[in-house]
C-alpha cells in the first residue's frame, strides 16, 4: 500500500531514539517539519516544536512522542558481555535471541541477546519468568577490555531497525510506538500548508514520554495551547489472548480511535466526530474512565487546563520489536486531525 512520505516514516522508524537519546530522530522530524511550518525550535528539555503561524487567536498543540523503548549499558562483566537495564517497557521474555544495535564509542555495533540454553538449565530455572538480570548483550568482544573499547556505561541500544510490509497496509516495525504518531502529526502540518485561516499550530515530537509525560509537560507549559491532541497509538484487541469484555473491540484497518472519558474535552471530542463523519471517515471508540496514561493527560493538566482530546492508532505488539498497525488507520487520523484544525475558529466554544 502507499502512502504520501513513506520514506519519510520508513527513517523515522529506522532512527535510533530511546528515552533520552532522541536527538538522531529529532533530525528526520526537523528536516521534514521545516518545509511546513514558519519556525522549528528545539527546546533544552529535547522537545522539537514546529510552529505554523496562523490567522485566528487560537492556539492548537498536536503531539506525538518519538522516544521509543531501549536498554541501557549498565555494566560489562569479567566475559566481556554487556549487562543492561530497559529504557521505558522492556518485556524480558521478548529478548532472548534477538539482535539489536548498541550506540556505543565508535558508532552503531550489532549484538546479541544471550541467555542460558535450555539444556544447561535445571528444572527450576526451565519455570522460572526470564528476568533482565539473566540476560546480556553479547557484542564479539573477547574479554572485558576489548568490550570497554566499543562501549561505555551509559551507552543506549534499541531493537534491531527492520521494516516489514504485511497484506492489506499493515506494517510491523520497532517503534511504531510513536513515530507513528510522529509521522501523522508531521503529514497534518504538510495538509495543512497554504490553509489560511487556522489557528496557530504547534506541532510537537516530544521526548521521554516513556519515562514519565515527560516532554508533553514542559512542551504544553510553554506553548500555553487551548486545544491540545496527544496522537499516540493504542492496543489493539482483534488477536488471541486479549479480551474483549475487559479490553473493549479495537481493530486495525477498522479507522482511528477516538477515546472517551476524563482525559477528554468533550467539545474536542465532538468535534472531531463531526469531522470524521463529515468526511467519511471511520473511527472507533475507546472507553477511558480514568486518565489515560498518554501524554492527553500531561497536556490536559497543564496550568490551568487545556482542552484535550486523545486520537490513537490501533496497534498489535506493543512495546516489541515488531509493532503492527495499519496504513490506512495512519491516514484517517491524518485527515480528521487536519479538518479538525480547520474547524477551529476564535468562536470554538472548548467549556464542556
Ligand atoms: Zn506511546
Amino acid at each position: 500500500m502507499q502512502i504520501k512520505d513513506f520514506h519519510y516514516l520508513k527513517k523515522l522508524l529506522e532512527a535510533p531514539g530511546p528515552s533520552g537519546f532522541e536527538q538522531e530522530v529529532q533530525k528526520v522530524f526537523r528536516s521534514f517539519a521545516s518545509d511546513f511550518c514558519d519556525d522549528v525550535r528545539t527546546d533544552v528539555h529535547g522537545n522539537v516544536i514546529a510552529y505554523k503561524k496562523g490567522s485566528l487567536d487560537k492556539k492548537i498543540m498536536l503531539t506525538a512522542h518519538i522516544d521509543e523503548i531501549g536498554f541501557m549499558v549498565r555494566h560489562i562483566d569479567d566475559h566481556g558481555c554487556v549487562r543492561f537495564d530497559s529504557i521505558g517497557g522492556v518485556d524480558p521474555a521478548l529478548l532472548p535471541g534477538l539482535a539489536v544495535r548498541v550506540y556505543g564509542n565508535g558508532g552503531a555495533l550489532d549484538g546479541i541477546i544471550g541467555k542460558k540454553p535450555i539444556h544447561l538449565m535445571d528444572r527450576d530455572e526451565r519455570n522460572k519468568a526470564v528476568k533482565l538480570e539473566d540476560l546480556w548483550i553479547d557484542i564479539g568482544a573477547g574479554s572485558a577490555g576489548e568490550a570497554r573499547k566499543m562501549v561505555s556505561v551509559g551507552d543506549y541500544g534499541t531493537f534491531m531497525p527492520s521494516l516489514t510490509e504485511l497484506p492489506a497496509g499493515l506494517i510491523a516495525s520497532k517503534s511504531l510506538d510513536d513515530r507513528i504518531g510522529v509521522f501523522i502529526v508531521s503529514s497534518v502540518l504538510r495538509e495543512l500548508a497554504g490553509v489560511r485561516e487556522l489557528p496557530h499550530i504547534y506541532v510537537v515530537s516530544s521526548v521521554q514520554e516513556e519515562v514519565g509525560l515527560r516532554g508533553a509537560v514542559t512542551s504544553a507549559y510553554t506553548i500555553k495551547p487551548d486545544i491540545g491532541i496527544a496522537v499516540d497509538v493504542t492496543h489493539a484487541s482483534d488477536y488471541p489472548s486479549i479480551d474483549k469484555n475487559k479490553h473493549g473491540d479495537i481493530k486495525l484497518g477498522e479507522g482511528c480511535v477516538f477515546h472517551v472519558g476524563a482525559n477528554i474535552n468533550s467539545r474536542v471530542l465532538s468535534i472531531l466526530k463531526n469531522t470524521a463523519v463529515q468526511g467519511g471517515i471511520s473511527y472507533q471508540l475507546e472507553a477511558s474512565p480514568r486518565n489515560t496514561g498518554t501524554e492527553a493527560n500531561a497536556v490536559q493538566l497543564s496550568r490551568g487546563g487545556v482542552a484535550t482530546g486523545l486520537v490513537s492508532v490501533p496497534l498489535r505488539y506493543m512495546h516489541s520489536p515488531n509493532e503492527i498497525v495499519s496504513l490506512k488507520d495512519a491516514e484517517r487520523a491524518i485527515k480528521v486531525i487536519a479538518g479538525f484544525c480547520k474547524t477551529i475558529d476564535k468562536h470554538t466554544d472548548l467549556i464542556p
